[in-house]
């Protein structure tokens, strides 16, 4: 038997968190099963679907290298789901409820429970197709689970279209997982309760029940579900913050499941060799900005340098150019200190601790003195000594190592603080940037003599 999963959004929001996971789950046991995964836009609730959203998760998808094989819209399956619908009538497991009767079973759900039913809609009382519910057990073994009871008693008779040509959620996934021969439905927890109601539906048609594992919930930090307003932020938006798609596909895998070597970092071929439903945990699984964060930085450490350089085009000022030599300088400069590439945005801005590369920040010349010996007369012969220094290393080997090996023995000499303060502030301006070396090797020999000439001016005058 070929293995066939689905994942089926409705397009009522942009993709986010939450239903990634889902697609990521139904993705790889497609994947390891060598069977097909399937892509349906649930788009029946004409009022909340947008084409906007569909695109949306249809992009993201895209992005994150979760490729489909197969790809439907309800709403282009009008037309079938009518003829189930006139079937299950015909058959008797289906009617029409007449307005009046609606009506009746309103005042009935009152005088039972007190309160009026959860209302279907919140339009006047009008005629709906109602299933004729059998009022039995139904039992299904969960793949996650296990064993699920339901009394289906308490459902009623239930809706399954508001007419022949609209039919509702729970009548359109049946005929849909049915028809387009899904075998496996794994799905998030917050649809184990929808799966009596369509077996009852599977059941009255003749068909026969699907496998079923329900996804445990994500949850935020605060253990409470995950939420628009509460870390469900949308894929597309982690990827214009510049996070990369391997590290988001390695740690949402993570959320539910473990693989019995608890080795974190893996590749999308591993978690799909990995990957088992057996290993899958019932409890809701947190979703931790930071441990995304934490992946992606892993993730940016094995991105070769020209990757690197592609990945942060998109955050760099306009003055980096790029494949320039400043440019190529910065790499490993950055590599070591974004998390996210949307950092570089900060790092570059007015009081970035990179702006320096384009520009010297103001100071107060009092800033040039090391606050453990604030002479004015021993920075200016300590810059002085390292001016000379420098002009001993050629502008082509003007590297950070070159620079610090001509330097190291004056510094250990003359105390670090002494001599590094004055020079770390000389050449960027600025109490957080990178060592002085590095520094100095990414504005380069002129530029750094200049600098360092300018504050030996200002201490001396
Ligand atoms: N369309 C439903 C949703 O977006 C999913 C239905 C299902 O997976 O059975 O939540």
């Amino acid at each position: 038997m070929t293995v066939v999963t689905r994942f089926a959004p409705s397009p009522t929001g942009y993709f986010h968190a939450g239903s990634y996971r889902t697609a990521l789950f139904s993705w790889i046991y497609a994947r390891q099963n060598k069977g097909k995964f399937i892509l349906r836009i649930e788009d029946t609730d004409k009022e909340r679907s947008k084409k906007e959203y569909e695109e949306n998760i249809v992009e993201s998808l895209t992005w994150l290298g979760l490729e489909y094989d197969e790809f439907y819209r309800q709403s282009d399956r009008t037309d079938m789901y009518k003829k189930y619908i006139q079937q299950l009538i015909a058959s008797g497991h289906a009617y029409v409820s007449t307005a009046e009767q609606e009506a009746i079973r309103a005042k009935e759900m009152v005088a039972k429970f007190g309160k009026a039913a959860k209302p279907e809609s919140s339009e006047p009382l009008r005629s709906v197709i109602r299933f004729k519910n059998p009022n039995k057990k139904v039992a299904f073994d969960d793949l996650i689970r296990g064993r699920v009871e339901f009394d289906t008693t308490e459902l009623g008779d239930f809706v399954i279209a508001k007419n022949e040509d609209e039919p509702v959620f729970h009548l359109v996934v049946v005929i849909d997982d049915h028809e387009m021969g899904v075998t496996h439905i794994l799905r998030g927890e917050e649809h184990i309760s929808n799966t009596p109601r369509q077996i009852l539906i599977l059941e009255a048609l003749g068909k026969p029940i699907l496998q079923y594992g329900h996804i445990p919930l994500l949850l935020a930090s605060d253990r409470s579900k995950l939420s628009k307003r509460k870390g469900a932020v949308p894929v597309s938006e982690y990827r214009s913050r510049g996070y990369l798609p391997g590290a988001l596909v390695n740690y949402f895998a993570l959320l539910g499941w473990h693989p019995s070597d608890d080795v974190e970092i893996m590749s999308l071929d591993e978690i799909v060799s990995k990957f088992s439903l057996e290993r899958v945990q019932k409890g809701g699984a947190i979703f931790d900005e930071e441990k995304l964060k934490w992946f992606n930085r892993q993730y940016i450490l094995k991105l070769s340098d020209a990757d690197f350089a592609e990945h942060s085009k998109p955050f760099l000022p306009e003055w980096i150019v790029p494949n320039s030599d400043t440019f190529r300088k910065l790499i490993p400069v950055l590599r070591d200190k974004v998390v996210i590439f949307a950092d570089l945005h900060d790092m570059f801005g007015a009081n970035g601790e990179m702006a320096f590369v384009h520009r010297i920040a103001e100071y107060p010349t009092d800033k040039l003195l090391w606050k453990k010996n604030p002479d004015r007369a021993a920075s200016v012969k300590h810059l002085s000594a390292v001016k000379e220094f420098l002009l001993t290393v050629a502008e082509s080997s003007f590297s950070a190592e070159n620079v610090k090996s001509v330097l190291w023995p004056y510094v250990e000499t003359n105390g670090k603080g002494d001599v590094l303060w004055p020079l770390r502030m000389a050449l960027t301006g600025q109490d957080k940037s990178p060592d002085p070396f590095v520094s100095a090797a990414l504005i380069g020999k002129t530029e750094s003599l200049k600098r360092i000439e300018a504050a030996i001016g200002r201490l001396s005058a």
